[in-house]
């Protein structure tokens, strides 16, 4: 069953499903015309109508009207194969809300085992939002690659011995940026020149331990650009996983603390390199419009954010003085271009680098398989979209891949390393970040 909050809907009851907690509108948007078919991966893999965004949802109005139960496995398959990529999104031209659906339907999904159950609750529900146990995590898993045993490891052998995926899995584990113990950020980093904006940075949960040195990137970028950069201690992950995994409770929780955290700052916007994390932030207002003590202030903060291309951009951008020689080629973040319909940005920013040459590649905005933990839950569905992207990539003669999301990151970087291809990946700020520094060391 859905979890309501304990405070009475903000909405009109009529018009709310009261089993999904949805708008009704929302789903009889969809006029069931198909146009949307040819831009799904899923349904362009697997050529299922019931994994098509029409498909599932009818499967969601079904359950709706009572015609099918929240635990139907059929239902938990189909929902559970969607990449929440929202390609569908900005393809249906009656602009129906797909995001919104398949994250209501998930909230009330069951999971399918006690197994999968005790695993959400340990990660999702207890280590994510507790940054203690997140810096212990990745502290863990960088002493491992750090020390050397992972080499070891991995050149023994011993690592096909594991059960199950967890050899893939720790295949897919990328170079951790910085060294065993992590450099946090200082609380305010100051603008260089005349202040042109004061930023809160989201430094993000995976994002902070993974690509910490990204961040740092991402901080002095925007002090370079007349940014004053605060960085609240009392943040916590957005909740864009536990959103896309059905725990829409947790992430309301979340939401209301990174909300009063955020304010506190006085910031002017409330800045991000993650585009999953983004988009999710950007739909604060959404996830808490039901309650009344926190609509108005979640409104508010979605208004200040901003993918840190956008406001760049937005600013715009000082272009650096010194040159890049590189081709890089650009993968559009699902959450950056269909969630955030952020397109134009990010490529003006590479091409503001003097020598950098852009090549696009086909399909730049079609998912690379990553989609939060869609690469963990369904290896096998992932790894056909992303051999499918690296081909692409490959075309292009490129020599970086750039994509504001570290889940893109990863999951490229992965499908390099399977194929022994040596490009390099990078968020767009790391390239900036190089030019400006070589800027510097010109000077
Ligand atoms: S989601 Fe949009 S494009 Fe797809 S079938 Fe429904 S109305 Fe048509
Ligand atoms: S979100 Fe992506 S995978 Fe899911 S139905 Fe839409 S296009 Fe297909």
């Amino acid at each position: 069953m859905a979890q309501h909050s304990a405070h009475a809907p903000a909405r009109p009851a009529g018009q709310v499903v009261p089993l999904l907690d949805l708008d009704r509108m929302v789903l009889r948007r969809c006029v069931h015309c198909g146009l949307c078919l040819d831009f799904c991966p899923t349904y362009r893999l697997l050529g299922n109508e019931l994994d098509s965004p029409r498909g599932r949802i009818w499967q969601v109005r079904a359950l709706a009207d009572g015609r099918i139960q929240p635990d139907d496995p059929h239902l938990r398959t189909h929902i559970g194969l969607c990449l929440d990529c929202r390609a569908c999104e900005t393809a249906c031209p009656s602009g129906v809300q797909y995001g919104q659906i398949v994250e209501a339907a998930r909230a009330v999904i069951p999971p399918a085992s006690w197994r999968e159950r005790l695993l959400r609750r340990l990660i999702l529900g207890t280590i994510f939002p507790s940054p203690p146990l997140l810096e212990l995590v990745g502290f863990g898993l960088r002493l491992y690659q750090k020390s050397g045993l992972q080499g070891l490891l991995r050149r023994s052998g011993l690592l096909r011995l594991l059960p199950g995926r967890l050899a893939d899995l720790e295949a897919m584990l990328p170079p951790l940026q910085g060294g065993v113990f992590r450099r946090p950020l200082p609380p305010t980093i100051p603008a260089q020149g005349m202040r042109r904006a004061r930023v809160a940075l989201i430094t993000g949960c995976v994002a902070a331990q993974f690509f910490n040195e990204t961040n740092w990137a991402t901080a002095r970028v925007l002090a370079r650009n007349g940014c004053e950069v605060v960085v609240p201690a009392a943040q916590r992950c957005c909740g864009a996983l536990h959103l896309h995994s059905g725990e829409r409770e947790v992430a309301r929780a979340l939401a209301r603390q990174n909300i009063a955290a955020f304010e506190a700052t006085g910031a002017d916007y409330y800045v991000i390199n993650a585009a999953g994390c983004g988009s999710t932030l950007k739909e604060y207002g959404h996830l808490l419009a039901h309650d009344p003590a926190w609509a108005e202030r979640a409104r508010a903060f979605s208004q200040r954010v901003r993918d840190v291309t956008e406001l760049l951009a937005q600013l715009p951008l000082e272009p650096p003085r010194a040159a890049l020689r590189c081709r890089v080629t650009y993968q559009d973040a699902c959450h950056l271009a269909h969630g955030q319909r952020i397109r134009e940005q990010p490529r003006q920013l590479l091409q503001a680098i003097p020598g950098l040459e852009l090549v696009e590649m086909r399909g730049a905005d079609e998912c690379c398989g990553s989609a939060g933990i869609y690469n963990v839950v369904h290896y096998d569905v992932a790894v056909r979209l992303l051999e499918q992207k690296i081909a692409a990539i490959a075309a292009t003669g490129a020599e970086i891949v750039a994509a504001a999301n570290p889940g893109c990151l990863i999951q490229i970087a992965y499908g390099l390393r399977r194929q022994g291809l040596p490009l390099q990946v990078a968020h767009p700020v790391d390239l900036l970040d190089r030019a400006y520094a070589q800027e510097k060391a010109s000077s």
